[in-house]
């Protein structure tokens, strides 16, 4: 039952109406027993100052943000935590009466994922990524913060690879690479991330790499989720790699979410089974 008691937490981005986190957040706070409810909003560039005004004046108790807001937010909250401000990001706000705080729970969110779904030594780890946008970026932070051994950040506009390992390398042993030198890299890595949107629904025959390029020492990670069972995920269970799904992710991200705004932990189990259930393509 919502009343004027119920919180509200809400989605804001350019084109949510598909979106699962109404489905995944409301599975949450209806199995935790908790009088909140969670929306969606397509909000567009030219109306995000609005937005916010709004969602803080109708008492939203935190919201998520998704593409293409991520960067653009920040001008308009409060303050911003460290790993939000290193991201250059944020993905989630908590409105703390009145005053907007920023986070990005991305990168946090696949690292808990990658722990609970793959049994991995992560200081261990030789990683490439392969993209360097908002996803590869909180990802990067994390894994370098973590240890890992090495962080190859490889993508098509080498600017912009070199400008993050530049980054990255304050934390760990991090370089751009060029597309060119992907297949001779992938021979030395443990951890392949794949952070681009290359065969996501409906281009689901897409592959990033080609399948002679994997190998049984890789962990694969795909956080396309759209299909489940990417082409490069297929390509790698086929090599004998282990996998990891995007799936984990986003629901990490999510729980995450939840906690920052409600100090408790959410049941991951059911929203990874709403998740699953919504029917992904
Ligand atoms: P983004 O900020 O738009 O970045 C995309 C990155 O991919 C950019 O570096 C882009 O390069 C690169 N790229 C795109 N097409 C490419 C191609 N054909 N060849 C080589 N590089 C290419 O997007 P994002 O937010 O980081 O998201 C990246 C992917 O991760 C998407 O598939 C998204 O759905 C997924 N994702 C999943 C989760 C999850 O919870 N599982 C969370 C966030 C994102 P340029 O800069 O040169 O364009």
């Amino acid at each position: 039952m919502i009343t004027t008691r119920t919180e509200q937490f809400a989605l804001i981005g350019d084109q949510v109406y598909h979106s699962k986190s109404p489905d995944i957040m409301n599975a949450a706070f209806s199995h935790m027993q908790i009088d909140c409810i969670y929306t969606a909003y397509n909000v567009s560039l030219k109306n995000l100052r609005e937005a916010v005004t709004a969602l803080k004046v109708l008492g939203f108790r935190g919201w998520n943000v998704t593409l293409p807001h991520k960067v653009e937010i920040i001008k308009y909250l409060d303050l911003v935590d460290q790993t939000a401000q290193e991201i250059g990001a944020v993905n989630t706000v908590v409105n703390d009466d009145g005053k907007l705080i920023g986070y990005n729970t991305d990168g946090i969110g696949y690292l808990r994922s990658l722990k609970e779904e793959v049994n991995i030594n992560i200081s261990s780890q030789h990683v490439v990524i392969l993209g360097a946008g908002g996803a590869a970026r909180s990802i990067g932070f994390v894994l370098a913060k973590e240890g890992v051994q090495s962080l190859s950040i490889a993508t098509r506009t080498m600017a912009k690879a070199e400008a993050l390992a530049e980054k990255l390398s304050l934390y760990t042993k991090a370089k751009a690479i060029s597309l060119v030198d992907l297949e001779a890299e992938l021979k030395k890595t443990t951890l392949f991330i794949h952070a681009t949107s290359i065969g996501m629904h409906p281009q689901v025959r897409e592959s990033p790499v080609a399948s002679k390029w994997l190998h049984s020492d890789l962990i694969v990670s795909d956080l396309v989720y759209n299909p489940k069972h990417t082409t490069l995920i297929k390509a790698a269970k086929e090599k004998g790699a282990t996998i990891h799904y995007g799936l984990g992710m986003l629901v990490y991200q999510a729980a995450n979410a939840i906690e920052l705004w409600t100090e408790r932990k959410p049941p991951v189990h059911i929203m990874r089974e709403k998740l699953e259930e919504s029917g992904l393509s």
